[in-house]
């Protein structure tokens, strides 16, 4: 947020004759979602018989927990979590919403809409107050980490820590489906009906004049790049009109989401790992470890740390060149 007044690439390189690559930087590391009670909610659970329930809240903490640690060892002068806890950063709850739902419903041309749904698969699920209450929930939530990001935290770059799914269908008994993959996003890519919003228009305004783009495209590279040495995974490609590839790296996408849209600094993204994916479902359920364990013959580091360790090694290059200028 320094950089609504100058960005970091205006400013002078940190010195660090210590080896302390990320001297003098604040970031904000971003855990997506919630987990524990709020999981299923979020629709950012699945179980698959009796193993440990799969929630992207709880791995995203994790991650951030250990990448603090990695991004102080590199010399950061603060790396705060946006989210220290499985609970909202917000203080409204679904049911303080549900009078805003049933306004929106109404614009939207459903008069008498249910109070409730029954599950994922309920055909009255999108005109009923109750989801409608909780997707405005998650909405508020990232409205207000934007708050605690831009006038508390007030962060040099924030790290949003996400991992990657593809449709599971029933959580209970879900799909596991071939294919793991990666990608970063950086914000762009805005579409037409977004663009006609008031509202996103603003925001949009206030990035173009904070000049956060170029930094957010120089970042996610070398995050990209590490993540993907890392891993071994290879690039999604995005087929729909919702995402743009940016810049030189195959993983590097542009998308507009309420999280990289809000936040008034660089935003880099990340989305490695398909959770529902047999490989990364066996390395979850192993939980957090040290040293390495045998997947198929391979050495891996827990999934956890294999996750923060590459997002620092892929900062401190980053900054490392920069410093190098
Ligand atoms: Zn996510």
């Amino acid at each position: 947020m320094r950089g609504l007044d100058f960005p970091r690439a205006a400013l002078p390189a940190p010195s660090s004759p210590d080896g302390k690559p990320l001297a003098g930087v604040r970031i904000a590391l971003d855990p997506g979602h919630l987990g524990g009670r709020w999981a299923k909610l979020e629709a950012r659970w699945f179980q698959i018989g009796d193993s440990l329930p799969v929630m992207e809240g709880e791995l995203t903490l994790q991650v951030a927990r250990r990448l603090a640690d990695r991004l102080r060892d590199l010399g950061a002068e603060r790396a705060d979590l946006v989210r220290e806890a499985t609970e909202p950063t917000t203080p409204l709850r679904p049911s303080d919403l549900a009078d805003h739902a049933r306004q929106t419903l109404l614009d939207q041309g459903v008069r008498n809409p249910p109070n409730l749904y029954d599950g994922p698969f309920d055909p009255q699920r999108g005109i009923s107050i109750l989801w409608n209450a909780e997707v405005l929930f998650t909405r508020a939530d990232i409205r207000a980490r934007a708050r605690r990001v831009n006038d508390t935290l007030r962060p040099d770059l924030v790290v949003c820590l996400h991992f990657n799914a593809e449709a599971w269908g029933d959580p209970a008994a879900p799909k596991l489906v071939p294919g793991n993959h990666l990608h970063l996003l950086v914000n762009g890519c805005y579409e037409p009906d977004e663009i006609a919003r008031d509202d996103v228009r603003f925001e949009l305004l206030l990035r173009l004049l904070a000049r956060t783009g170029p930094e957010e495209l120089a970042a996610a590279g070398p995050v990209a790049a590490a993540l993907a040495s890392a891993t071994g995974l290879p690039a999604y490609r995005y087929t729909g009109p919702n995402a743009l590839h940016v810049g030189d790296s195959p993983f590097v996408w542009a998308r507009n989401l309420l999280a990289n849209r809000l936040y008034g600094c660089p935003v880099v993204y990340c989305e490695p790992y398909v959770m529902n994916s047999p490989e990364v479902f066996v390395r979850v359920q192993a939980g957090d470890y040290e040293g390495t364990r045998d997947f198929g013959g391979v050495p891996r580091k827990s999934i956890v740390r294999e996750y923060a360790d590459a997002v620092a090694d892929g900062l401190a290059a980053y900054y490392r060149a920069r410093g190098s200028r």
